[in-house]
């Protein structure tokens, strides 16, 4: 079976390759000659996620699944949220938008926030979504390497090290994609 995962990112299609059977072969928008930005243009996750997803279907006509994620700190009343890619600017720089979120949060005692991921399949003509959250909070400065986007400031609870210290595949087993994916990987299954 072969499924578009309809992003150009690199590490989620490494990370969600990872958690897919082997069975379902994943292209990426490259694979299907799609170079165009697609839309994105709701002003919630899910329905960022969903847009994705039907523009693939209806111009390429390929099933297909689409990825939006969100970090939502408590401080911030679940900013950057729906907006975390552009929260530093059109630019959608990493370390802009870390370097922003650590400077709103100076002197803020409560860092608690969220990573929500919710995935939409359009799949023989119908929609389902499926959701991934994973808590914890944000550390004071960057730690780690490894991963991408707010991963160096981001420590999920019950662990000492951020996302970009983590081995993926612990990340995967925690976090807010792996999550979303399980579900999709159970519907798919099923
Ligand atoms: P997108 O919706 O997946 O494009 O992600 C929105 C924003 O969240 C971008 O700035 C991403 O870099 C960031 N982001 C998405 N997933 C993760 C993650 O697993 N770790 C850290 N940042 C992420």
């Amino acid at each position: 079976m072969k499924l578009v995962f309809a992003t150009n990112n690199l590490n989620k299609l490494e990370e969600v390759q990872a958690l897919i059977p082997a069975s379902i072969k994943l292209l990426s928008l490259k694979d299907i000659g799609c170079f165009e930005d697609i839309p994105e243009t709701q002003s919630t996750i899910e329905g960022n996620a969903i847009q994705k997803a039907k523009y693939i279907k209806e111009h390429y006509a390929f099933d297909c699944f689409a990825d939006d994620t969100g970090l939502e700190v408590e401080a911030l009343n679940g900013a950057p949220g729906v907006y975390s890619a552009r929260y530093a600017g059109e630019q959608r720089d990493d370390n802009d938008n870390m370097n922003k979120l650590l400077n709103a949060l100076t002197n803020k005692k409560n860092r608690r926030a969220q990573f929500k991921t919710v995935i939409a399949l359009y799949i023989n003509d119908t929609l389902q979504s499926f959701s991934g959250v994973c808590k914890g909070k944000i550390t004071k400065i960057k730690q780690g390497k490894k991963g991408f986007g707010y991963d160096p400031i981001f420590k999920p609870n019950n662990f000492n090290e951020t996302f970009a210290e983590m081995d993926l595949n612990i990340k995967n087993s925690i976090g807010h994609r792996g999550k979303a994916v399980s579900e999709l990987v159970k519907f798919l299954n099923s």
